[in-house]
């Protein structure tokens, strides 16, 4: 996205998301759409063209375009009509839509991101979640977007340096020092349960239950004589390390006992 004539967005988008739909909507936000490469909208799509010949058709700002090249190529505006524009390709001079040059100069910074991504992507195969995924991917887009605005702003073009300089700074800002460990390598740090002030509550009544119940965290942890887990059920729990617990003897064991 970059800023376009100080009234809103510009934003280029390939195929795989643009929509007359989408444009409406973003006109409607003030943004505009550039190009996209779409597959035949409906409509137009037996048309036949000869190579170099230009179809559109328009809707509001939304104007949908065909243009014969060596292949068809259909895109989507809010921002262009049907003008040419003259370029030199090595001895000759030809003509190209305005809104293809438009297109292939932004997408390139897309393509750029896509392919920087790979390198530096948060998650590579082990993630199993596919939620997990999508933020992370979300977060590097975000980091590769401050990344190129830090650089626009005369910052050094050197991602790596960039990127643990980020990190060092997201650790000091937001680290809370209590969930910091600075214990000796492979010891674990005490549970918070053992030093934060916690204090017992009846769990809360539901439209359904009068008298709620939860399996006790300490009771269950426990198997009986035939090694089958002991279920037992209390109406009590800790709100903060969110657990049913017995009130006697098991809140003490939990907030107390590393292994209980
Ligand atoms: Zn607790
Ligand atoms: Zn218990």
């Amino acid at each position: 996205m970059e800023p376009f004539l100080h009234k809103g967005y510009c934003l280029t988008i390939d195929n795989y998301y643009s929509s007359p739909e989408l444009a409406d909507k973003l006109v409607s936000w003030r943004t505009d759409t550039k190009p996209q490469e779409k597959r035949s909208p409906k409509g137009n799509a037996e048309k036949k063209l000869k190579k170099g010949e230009i179809i559109a058709f328009q809707r509001g700002k939304v104007t949908v375009m065909k243009w014969m090249d060596k292949k068809k190529v259909s895109l989507l505006s809010t921002i262009h009509n049907t003008e040419m524009e003259q370029i030199q390709v090595r001895s000759e001079m030809k003509e190209k839509p305005k809104i293809v040059m438009d297109y292939n100069n932004t997408m390139g910074g897309v393509d750029r991101m896509d392919q920087n991504l790979k390198s530096f992507e948060i998650i590579k195969k082990r993630g199993k979640k596919c939620y997990r995924k999508i933020f992370f991917h979300i977060f590097d887009i975000a980091v590769w977007n401050s990344y190129v605005v830090y650089r626009k702003n005369g910052g050094k073009n050197m991602q790596l340096e960039f990127r643990l300089d980020l990190i060092d700074r997201v650790i000091e800002k937001y680290h809370s020092g209590l969930n910091f460990h600075h214990g000796r390598p492979g010891s674990e740090p005490d549970p918070l349960r053992l030093t934060e002030r916690h204090f017992l509550e009846i769990i809360a009544p539901t439209d359904k239950k009068l008298r709620p119940a939860r399996q006790c965290a300490v009771c269950c942890s426990k198997r009986n004589e035939n090694g089958k887990r002991i279920r037992k059920e209390t109406c009590y729990f800790c709100p903060d390390c969110d657990v049913g617990l017995c009130i006697t003897p098991c809140f003490k064991l939990y907030h107390t006992q590393k292994d209980f």
